[in-house]
Protein backbone atom coordinates (compact mmCIF):
# COMPACT_ATOMS: atom_id res chain seq x y z
CA UNK A 1 0.00 0.00 0.00
CA UNK A 2 1.32 3.30 -0.68
CA UNK A 3 4.26 1.99 -2.03
CA UNK A 4 4.47 3.62 -5.48
CA UNK A 5 3.27 7.04 -4.00
CA UNK A 6 6.06 6.95 -1.16
CA UNK A 7 8.71 6.35 -4.03
CA UNK A 8 7.42 9.09 -6.26
CA UNK A 9 6.75 11.66 -3.32
CA UNK A 10 10.10 10.65 -2.11
CA UNK A 11 11.65 11.48 -5.67
CA UNK A 12 9.99 15.14 -5.71
CA UNK A 13 11.61 15.84 -2.55
CA UNK A 14 15.08 14.55 -3.67
CA UNK A 15 15.27 17.17 -6.53
CA UNK A 16 14.75 19.92 -3.75
CA UNK A 17 17.38 18.50 -1.76
CA UNK A 18 20.26 20.57 -3.34
CA UNK A 19 18.22 24.00 -3.09
CA UNK A 20 19.28 27.11 -1.58
CA UNK A 21 15.42 28.62 -1.78
CA UNK A 22 12.54 27.70 -3.63
CA UNK A 23 12.04 29.67 -6.36
CA UNK A 24 8.04 30.27 -8.05
CA UNK A 25 9.34 27.62 -10.77
CA UNK A 26 10.41 25.22 -7.93
CA UNK A 27 7.07 25.45 -6.39
CA UNK A 28 5.23 24.61 -10.03
CA UNK A 29 7.56 21.74 -10.98
CA UNK A 30 6.93 20.34 -7.33
CA UNK A 31 2.85 20.90 -7.26
CA UNK A 32 3.54 19.34 -11.11
CA UNK A 33 5.36 16.05 -9.92
CA UNK A 34 3.01 15.49 -6.66
CA UNK A 35 -0.15 15.86 -8.56
CA UNK A 36 1.29 13.02 -11.12
CA UNK A 37 2.07 10.94 -7.89
CA UNK A 38 -1.46 11.43 -6.54
CA UNK A 39 -3.35 10.73 -9.63
CA UNK A 40 -1.10 7.83 -10.66
CA UNK A 41 -2.09 6.67 -7.00
CA UNK A 42 -6.07 6.95 -7.93
CA UNK A 43 -7.24 9.73 -5.97
CA UNK A 44 -9.81 11.69 -6.75
CA UNK A 45 -9.68 14.25 -8.57
CA UNK A 46 -11.13 16.70 -6.84
CA UNK A 47 -9.36 15.70 -4.07
CA UNK A 48 -6.21 16.36 -5.94
CA UNK A 49 -6.84 19.41 -7.06
CA UNK A 50 -7.56 20.88 -3.61
CA UNK A 51 -4.17 19.08 -2.31
CA UNK A 52 -2.05 20.91 -4.56
CA UNK A 53 -3.74 24.16 -4.53
CA UNK A 54 -2.86 24.11 -0.61
CA UNK A 55 0.96 22.97 -1.19
CA UNK A 56 1.35 25.58 -4.06
CA UNK A 57 -0.03 28.86 -2.00
CA UNK A 58 1.50 27.36 1.15
CA UNK A 59 4.97 26.80 -0.15
CA UNK A 60 5.08 30.16 -2.40
CA UNK A 61 3.63 32.23 1.13
CA UNK A 62 6.65 30.27 2.88
CA UNK A 63 3.96 29.36 5.47
CA UNK A 64 6.63 27.59 7.23
CA UNK A 65 9.76 28.12 10.17
CA UNK A 66 13.25 29.52 8.49
CA UNK A 67 14.94 27.05 10.67
CA UNK A 68 14.27 24.56 7.53
CA UNK A 69 15.38 24.24 4.42
CA UNK A 70 13.48 24.10 0.68
CA UNK A 71 13.05 20.33 1.08
CA UNK A 72 12.15 19.79 4.36
CA UNK A 73 9.54 23.06 4.00
CA UNK A 74 8.15 21.36 1.62
CA UNK A 75 7.73 18.13 3.37
CA UNK A 76 6.27 19.45 6.53
CA UNK A 77 3.55 21.31 3.94
CA UNK A 78 2.74 17.98 2.26
CA UNK A 79 2.85 15.94 5.55
CA UNK A 80 0.13 18.45 7.55
CA UNK A 81 -1.90 18.75 4.26
CA UNK A 82 -1.91 14.65 4.09
CA UNK A 83 -3.29 14.80 7.25
CA UNK A 84 -5.76 17.40 6.40
CA UNK A 85 -7.02 15.62 4.18
CA UNK A 86 -7.20 12.04 5.93
CA UNK A 87 -9.01 14.07 8.37
CA UNK A 88 -6.96 15.56 10.75
CA UNK A 89 -7.66 14.83 14.53
CA UNK A 90 -8.01 10.93 14.88
CA UNK A 91 -11.90 10.02 15.45
CA UNK A 92 -12.86 7.81 18.30
CA UNK A 93 -16.18 5.68 18.94
CA UNK A 94 -18.98 7.64 20.64
CA UNK A 95 -20.66 5.80 23.14
CA UNK A 96 -24.32 5.73 24.34
CA UNK A 97 -24.93 7.37 27.39
CA UNK A 98 -27.33 4.75 28.25
CA UNK A 99 -26.50 1.42 26.83
CA UNK A 100 -25.91 -0.65 24.85
CA UNK A 101 -24.00 1.31 22.39
CA UNK A 102 -25.24 0.05 18.67
CA UNK A 103 -23.19 0.23 16.04
CA UNK A 104 -24.20 -0.72 12.52
CA UNK A 105 -21.80 -1.96 10.04
CA UNK A 106 -22.57 -1.62 6.08
CA UNK A 107 -21.04 -1.82 2.81
CA UNK A 108 -20.55 -4.32 -0.57
CA UNK A 109 -20.25 -7.85 0.31
CA UNK A 110 -16.41 -8.80 -0.04
CA UNK A 111 -15.70 -5.39 1.80
CA UNK A 112 -14.73 -7.46 4.69
CA UNK A 113 -17.88 -6.68 7.42
CA UNK A 114 -18.15 -9.38 8.97
CA UNK A 115 -13.99 -9.95 9.50
CA UNK A 116 -14.40 -6.32 10.74
CA UNK A 117 -17.66 -7.58 13.33
CA UNK A 118 -15.02 -9.70 14.60
CA UNK A 119 -12.17 -7.64 14.48
CA UNK A 120 -14.16 -4.48 16.52
CA UNK A 121 -15.67 -7.09 18.92
CA UNK A 122 -12.01 -8.40 20.05
CA UNK A 123 -10.59 -4.65 19.98
CA UNK A 124 -13.77 -3.45 22.47
CA UNK A 125 -13.38 -6.51 24.33
CA UNK A 126 -10.14 -6.09 25.21
CA UNK A 127 -11.08 -2.49 26.75
CA UNK A 128 -12.87 -4.25 28.70
CA UNK A 129 -16.53 -3.67 26.83
CA UNK A 130 -19.07 -6.81 26.70
CA UNK A 131 -19.97 -7.28 22.95
CA UNK A 132 -22.85 -8.77 21.31
CA UNK A 133 -22.37 -9.46 17.57
CA UNK A 134 -26.11 -9.78 15.88
CA UNK A 135 -26.09 -11.15 13.07
CA UNK A 136 -28.60 -9.35 9.97
CA UNK A 137 -26.42 -10.84 7.02
CA UNK A 138 -29.49 -13.16 6.05
CA UNK A 139 -28.81 -12.86 2.19
CA UNK A 140 -25.06 -14.28 2.09
CA UNK A 141 -24.96 -17.85 2.56
CA UNK A 142 -23.44 -18.88 5.51
CA UNK A 143 -22.70 -15.44 6.15
CA UNK A 144 -24.75 -16.34 9.78
CA UNK A 145 -21.59 -19.12 10.22
CA UNK A 146 -18.86 -16.98 9.42
CA UNK A 147 -19.94 -14.76 12.34
CA UNK A 148 -20.61 -17.05 14.38
CA UNK A 149 -16.63 -18.58 14.11
CA UNK A 150 -15.87 -15.01 14.28
CA UNK A 151 -17.48 -14.44 16.95
CA UNK A 152 -16.00 -17.38 18.93
CA UNK A 153 -12.64 -16.59 17.93
CA UNK A 154 -13.07 -13.36 19.49
CA UNK A 155 -14.19 -14.77 22.72
CA UNK A 156 -17.98 -12.45 22.62
CA UNK A 157 -21.35 -13.38 22.15
CA UNK A 158 -23.37 -13.82 18.63
CA UNK A 159 -26.99 -13.34 18.23
CA UNK A 160 -28.66 -15.27 15.43
CA UNK A 161 -32.01 -16.36 13.71
CA UNK A 162 -32.78 -20.04 14.70
CA UNK A 163 -32.21 -21.90 11.11
CA UNK A 164 -35.42 -21.38 9.70
CA UNK A 165 -36.81 -18.61 12.14
CA UNK A 166 -37.05 -15.03 10.89
CA UNK A 167 -35.08 -15.72 7.66
CA UNK A 168 -35.47 -13.20 5.54
CA UNK A 169 -36.50 -10.52 8.48
CA UNK A 170 -32.85 -8.84 9.07
CA UNK A 171 -35.33 -5.58 10.77
CA UNK A 172 -37.08 -8.08 13.57
CA UNK A 173 -33.46 -10.02 13.99
CA UNK A 174 -31.90 -6.70 14.34
CA UNK A 175 -34.76 -5.54 16.90
CA UNK A 176 -34.48 -8.44 19.42
CA UNK A 177 -30.50 -8.28 19.10
CA UNK A 178 -30.73 -5.36 20.80
CA UNK A 179 -33.75 -6.53 23.09
CA UNK A 180 -31.12 -9.74 24.13
CA UNK A 181 -28.10 -7.24 25.02
CA UNK A 182 -30.05 -5.36 27.10
CA UNK A 183 -31.06 -8.69 28.70
CA UNK A 184 -27.91 -10.08 29.15
CA UNK A 185 -26.66 -6.17 30.30
CA UNK A 186 -23.99 -6.60 26.98
CA UNK A 187 -22.46 -2.79 26.61
CA UNK A 188 -22.44 -3.11 22.72
CA UNK A 189 -24.16 -4.48 20.33
CA UNK A 190 -22.40 -4.59 16.36
CA UNK A 191 -24.91 -5.25 14.15
CA UNK A 192 -23.74 -7.07 10.86
CA UNK A 193 -25.50 -6.52 7.57
CA UNK A 194 -26.34 -7.77 3.75
CA UNK A 195 -23.86 -6.57 1.54
CA UNK A 196 -24.38 -6.76 -2.39
CA UNK A 197 -21.51 -7.13 -5.05
CA UNK A 198 -23.05 -3.68 -6.52
CA UNK A 199 -24.34 -0.75 -4.59
CA UNK A 200 -28.40 -1.79 -5.21
CA UNK A 201 -31.84 -0.03 -4.23
CA UNK A 202 -32.70 -2.89 -2.81
CA UNK A 203 -29.67 -3.73 -0.58
CA UNK A 204 -29.81 0.62 0.52
CA UNK A 205 -33.35 0.00 1.72
CA UNK A 206 -32.52 -2.94 3.45
CA UNK A 207 -29.72 -1.15 5.45
CA UNK A 208 -31.95 2.09 6.00
CA UNK A 209 -34.67 0.16 7.62
CA UNK A 210 -32.21 -1.85 9.77
CA UNK A 211 -30.72 2.22 10.66
CA UNK A 212 -34.30 3.01 11.64
CA UNK A 213 -35.33 0.01 13.91
CA UNK A 214 -32.30 0.31 15.56
CA UNK A 215 -31.05 3.63 15.80
CA UNK A 216 -27.43 2.92 15.96
CA UNK A 217 -24.93 5.71 17.71
CA UNK A 218 -22.75 4.67 15.00
CA UNK A 219 -23.11 3.43 11.26
CA UNK A 220 -19.55 2.72 10.07
CA UNK A 221 -19.15 2.33 6.70
CA UNK A 222 -16.85 -0.92 6.07
CA UNK A 223 -14.33 -0.01 2.78
CA UNK A 224 -12.58 -2.20 0.80
CA UNK A 225 -9.11 -0.22 -0.33
CA UNK A 226 -8.19 -2.36 -2.86
CA UNK A 227 -11.36 -1.13 -5.33
CA UNK A 228 -9.16 2.06 -6.44
CA UNK A 229 -11.50 4.78 -8.31
CA UNK A 230 -14.62 2.83 -7.04
CA UNK A 231 -14.24 3.59 -3.74
CA UNK A 232 -15.61 7.19 -4.26
CA UNK A 233 -18.34 6.39 -5.74
CA UNK A 234 -19.76 3.24 -3.63
CA UNK A 235 -18.89 5.84 -0.37
CA UNK A 236 -21.14 8.43 -1.80
CA UNK A 237 -23.72 5.90 -3.03
CA UNK A 238 -23.56 4.50 0.78
CA UNK A 239 -23.67 8.05 1.76
CA UNK A 240 -26.98 9.02 0.27
CA UNK A 241 -28.43 6.03 0.57
CA UNK A 242 -27.78 5.41 4.06
CA UNK A 243 -25.53 7.59 5.83
CA UNK A 244 -22.87 6.98 7.71
CA UNK A 245 -20.49 8.28 10.80
CA UNK A 246 -17.50 6.62 10.09
CA UNK A 247 -15.31 5.21 7.89
CA UNK A 248 -13.01 1.55 8.69
CA UNK A 249 -10.87 0.93 5.76
CA UNK A 250 -10.17 -2.52 4.89
CA UNK A 251 -7.43 -4.71 3.31
CA UNK A 252 -4.67 -1.76 3.86
CA UNK A 253 -2.46 -4.95 3.93
CA UNK A 254 -2.75 -5.00 0.06
CA UNK A 255 -1.14 -4.18 -2.45
CA UNK A 256 -3.44 -0.97 -3.82
CA UNK A 257 -2.56 2.19 -4.90
CA UNK A 258 -4.28 3.83 -1.73
CA UNK A 259 -6.26 6.31 -3.57
CA UNK A 260 -9.56 5.19 -1.76
CA UNK A 261 -8.16 5.84 1.83
CA UNK A 262 -6.74 9.24 0.49
CA UNK A 263 -10.36 10.45 -1.20
CA UNK A 264 -13.08 9.06 0.92
CA UNK A 265 -12.71 11.82 3.86
CA UNK A 266 -12.67 14.68 1.44
CA UNK A 267 -15.41 13.20 -0.43
CA UNK A 268 -18.13 12.56 2.02
CA UNK A 269 -17.23 14.56 5.17
CA UNK A 270 -17.45 11.64 6.79
CA UNK A 271 -13.81 10.70 9.14
CA UNK A 272 -12.02 7.62 9.20
CA UNK A 273 -12.21 6.11 11.79
CA UNK A 274 -10.50 2.31 12.11
CA UNK A 275 -8.49 0.62 9.61
CA UNK A 276 -7.70 -3.19 8.61
CA UNK A 277 -4.61 -4.36 7.70
CA UNK A 278 -5.04 -8.63 7.79
CA UNK A 279 -7.35 -11.62 7.53
CA UNK A 280 -6.60 -12.10 11.26
CA UNK A 281 -8.36 -10.67 14.18
CA UNK A 282 -5.42 -8.72 15.80
CA UNK A 283 -4.70 -6.84 12.58
CA UNK A 284 -7.23 -4.01 13.22
CA UNK A 285 -6.30 -0.83 15.10
CA UNK A 286 -7.59 3.12 15.32
CA UNK A 287 -6.81 4.72 12.23
CA UNK A 288 -4.94 7.98 12.97
CA UNK A 289 -4.58 10.29 10.33
CA UNK A 290 -0.87 11.62 11.43
CA UNK A 291 0.83 8.24 11.48
CA UNK A 292 -1.11 7.13 7.88
CA UNK A 293 0.71 10.68 6.38
CA UNK A 294 3.58 10.07 7.67
CA UNK A 295 3.81 6.33 6.63
CA UNK A 296 2.74 7.52 2.97
CA UNK A 297 5.33 10.09 3.24
CA UNK A 298 8.21 6.79 3.80
CA UNK A 299 10.38 9.17 5.76
CA UNK A 300 10.67 7.30 8.69
CA UNK A 301 10.54 9.42 11.33
CA UNK A 302 12.22 12.67 9.59
CA UNK A 303 9.39 14.65 10.37
CA UNK A 304 9.77 14.17 14.11
CA UNK A 305 13.25 15.40 13.37
CA UNK A 306 11.82 18.68 11.56
CA UNK A 307 9.68 19.13 14.80
CA UNK A 308 12.51 19.21 16.57
CA UNK A 309 14.86 21.07 14.79
CA UNK A 310 12.18 23.94 14.50
CA UNK A 311 11.98 23.66 18.23
CA UNK A 312 15.79 23.85 19.24
CA UNK A 313 17.17 25.64 16.16
CA UNK A 314 16.34 29.37 16.34
CA UNK A 315 16.57 30.68 12.74
CA UNK A 316 18.69 33.08 13.27
CA UNK A 317 21.19 31.55 15.00
CA UNK A 318 20.93 28.95 12.03
CA UNK A 319 21.69 31.73 9.74
CA UNK A 320 24.35 32.81 11.88
CA UNK A 321 25.94 29.97 11.66
CA UNK A 322 25.40 29.22 7.98
CA UNK A 323 27.29 32.60 7.04
CA UNK A 324 30.21 31.33 8.85
CA UNK A 325 30.46 28.07 7.23
CA UNK A 326 30.60 29.90 4.22
CA UNK A 327 32.90 32.17 5.10
CA UNK A 328 35.25 29.64 6.46
CA UNK A 329 35.41 30.92 9.97
CA UNK A 330 33.81 28.15 11.72
CA UNK A 331 35.46 27.71 14.92
CA UNK A 332 36.11 24.65 17.11
CA UNK A 333 33.59 26.43 19.49
CA UNK A 334 30.57 26.85 16.87
CA UNK A 335 31.34 22.94 16.53
CA UNK A 336 31.08 22.14 20.02
CA UNK A 337 27.54 24.66 20.27
CA UNK A 338 26.33 22.94 16.88
CA UNK A 339 27.37 19.30 18.93
CA UNK A 340 25.49 20.20 21.66
CA UNK A 341 22.31 21.58 19.92
CA UNK A 342 22.61 17.95 18.46
CA UNK A 343 22.56 16.39 21.83
CA UNK A 344 20.02 18.66 23.10
CA UNK A 345 17.51 17.01 20.86
CA UNK A 346 17.70 13.38 22.02
CA UNK A 347 20.18 10.58 21.56
CA UNK A 348 22.44 10.85 18.69
CA UNK A 349 21.74 6.84 17.80
CA UNK A 350 18.10 8.15 17.74
CA UNK A 351 18.24 10.53 15.94
CA UNK A 352 20.51 9.38 12.95
CA UNK A 353 17.68 6.57 12.77
CA UNK A 354 15.23 9.13 12.03
CA UNK A 355 16.63 10.42 9.02
CA UNK A 356 15.28 8.53 5.47
CA UNK A 357 17.40 5.82 3.95
CA UNK A 358 19.13 5.50 7.80
CA UNK A 359 17.94 2.09 7.51
CA UNK A 360 20.49 1.12 5.05
CA UNK A 361 22.94 2.77 6.95
CA UNK A 362 22.05 0.79 10.58
CA UNK A 363 25.94 -0.64 10.72
CA UNK A 364 27.21 2.31 10.34
CA UNK A 365 25.37 4.04 12.94
CA UNK A 366 25.69 1.15 15.18
CA UNK A 367 29.41 2.69 15.98
CA UNK A 368 28.39 6.26 16.74
CA UNK A 369 26.89 6.88 20.25
CA UNK A 370 26.59 9.35 23.01
CA UNK A 371 29.62 8.90 24.58
CA UNK A 372 31.57 9.91 21.28
CA UNK A 373 30.14 13.00 21.61
CA UNK A 374 30.79 13.41 25.20
CA UNK A 375 34.42 13.06 24.49
CA UNK A 376 34.39 15.31 21.86
CA UNK A 377 33.08 17.43 23.78
CA UNK A 378 35.44 16.96 26.44
CA UNK A 379 38.62 17.39 24.47
CA UNK A 380 37.37 21.26 22.83
CA UNK A 381 36.80 21.97 26.24
CA UNK A 382 40.51 21.04 27.54
CA UNK A 383 41.27 23.18 24.94
CA UNK A 384 42.70 26.83 25.74
CA UNK A 385 40.16 30.06 23.56
CA UNK A 386 42.41 30.90 21.28
CA UNK A 387 42.94 27.00 20.17
CA UNK A 388 39.40 26.57 19.81
CA UNK A 389 39.26 30.09 17.36
CA UNK A 390 42.69 28.80 15.87
CA UNK A 391 43.00 25.30 15.65
CA UNK A 392 46.33 25.57 13.29
CA UNK A 393 48.23 26.83 17.07
CA UNK A 394 47.52 22.84 18.31
CA UNK A 395 50.98 21.79 17.87
CA UNK A 396 52.28 18.26 19.46
CA UNK A 397 52.86 19.59 22.66
CA UNK A 398 49.02 20.99 22.87
CA UNK A 399 47.98 17.55 22.07
CA UNK A 400 49.86 15.95 24.86
CA UNK A 401 48.47 18.90 27.36
CA UNK A 402 44.70 18.59 26.02
CA UNK A 403 44.60 14.66 25.96
CA UNK A 404 45.59 15.06 29.65
CA UNK A 405 43.19 17.25 30.47
CA UNK A 406 40.20 15.46 28.83
CA UNK A 407 41.38 11.83 29.53
CA UNK A 408 41.72 11.51 26.24
CA UNK A 409 44.59 9.13 24.09
CA UNK A 410 46.34 12.00 21.91
CA UNK A 411 45.77 9.80 18.96
CA UNK A 412 41.79 10.74 19.73
CA UNK A 413 42.83 14.61 20.25
CA UNK A 414 44.57 14.26 16.81
CA UNK A 415 41.57 12.11 15.36
CA UNK A 416 39.18 15.37 16.47
CA UNK A 417 41.43 18.00 15.19
CA UNK A 418 41.85 15.66 11.72
CA UNK A 419 38.41 15.37 11.44
CA UNK A 420 37.47 19.25 12.21
CA UNK A 421 39.78 20.56 9.40
CA UNK A 422 38.48 18.14 6.75
CA UNK A 423 34.71 18.85 8.50
CA UNK A 424 35.07 22.32 7.65
CA UNK A 425 37.06 22.49 4.17
CA UNK A 426 33.72 20.04 2.82
CA UNK A 427 31.25 21.93 5.14
CA UNK A 428 32.45 25.87 3.07
CA UNK A 429 32.30 23.90 0.26
CA UNK A 430 28.67 22.66 0.39
CA UNK A 431 27.17 25.48 2.11
CA UNK A 432 26.02 26.95 -0.57
CA UNK A 433 25.15 23.82 -2.86
CA UNK A 434 23.07 22.51 -0.08
CA UNK A 435 20.53 24.15 1.65
CA UNK A 436 22.17 24.54 5.37
CA UNK A 437 19.07 25.61 7.65
CA UNK A 438 19.31 29.05 6.93
CA UNK A 439 21.75 29.08 4.25
CA UNK A 440 18.87 30.88 1.86
CA UNK A 441 19.68 34.34 3.35
CA UNK A 442 23.71 33.56 2.97
CA UNK A 443 23.24 32.57 -0.49
CA UNK A 444 21.53 35.84 -2.36
P1 LIG B 1 -18.18 -9.17 3.99
O1 LIG B 1 -18.84 -9.80 2.80
O2 LIG B 1 -18.19 -7.68 3.86
O3 LIG B 1 -18.72 -9.63 5.29
O4 LIG B 1 -16.65 -9.57 3.90
P2 LIG B 1 -15.82 -10.66 4.72
O5 LIG B 1 -15.65 -10.24 6.12
O6 LIG B 1 -16.42 -12.00 4.48
O7 LIG B 1 -14.41 -10.54 4.01
C1 LIG B 1 -14.19 -10.86 2.65
C2 LIG B 1 -12.77 -11.40 2.48
O8 LIG B 1 -11.83 -10.40 2.75
C3 LIG B 1 -12.44 -12.53 3.45
O9 LIG B 1 -11.70 -13.50 2.75
C4 LIG B 1 -11.59 -11.87 4.51
O10 LIG B 1 -10.68 -12.78 5.08
C5 LIG B 1 -10.88 -10.83 3.72
N1 LIG B 1 -10.48 -9.67 4.51
C6 LIG B 1 -11.24 -8.94 5.35
N2 LIG B 1 -10.51 -7.92 5.89
C7 LIG B 1 -9.27 -8.02 5.37
C8 LIG B 1 -8.05 -7.26 5.52
O11 LIG B 1 -7.95 -6.25 6.23
N3 LIG B 1 -6.96 -7.70 4.81
C9 LIG B 1 -7.02 -8.78 4.00
N4 LIG B 1 -5.91 -9.12 3.35
N5 LIG B 1 -8.13 -9.51 3.84
C10 LIG B 1 -9.25 -9.15 4.50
Amino acid sequence: MFDTLSDRLATVFSTLRGKGRLTPADIDATAREIRIALLEADVALPVVRTFIAAIKERATAADVSAALNPAQQVIKIVNEELVDILGGETRRLVFAKNPPTVIMLAGLQGAGKTTLAGKLALWLRGQGHAPLLVACDLQRPNAVTQLQVVGEQAGVAVFAPEPGNGVGDPVGVAKSGIEFAKSKLHDIVIVDTAGRLGVDAELMQQAADIRDAVDPNEILFVLDAMIGQDAVNTAQAFADGVGFTGVVLTKLDGDARGGAALSVRQITGVPIMFASTGEKLADFDTFHPDRMASRILGMGDMLTLIEQAEQHFEADQAEEMAAKLAGNDFTLDDFLQQMMMIRKMGPIGGLLGMLPGAGQMKEALAGVDDRDIDRTAAIIQSMTPGERKDPKIINASRRVRIAKGSGATVSQVNALVDRFFEARKMMSAMAGRFGFPGARTSNR
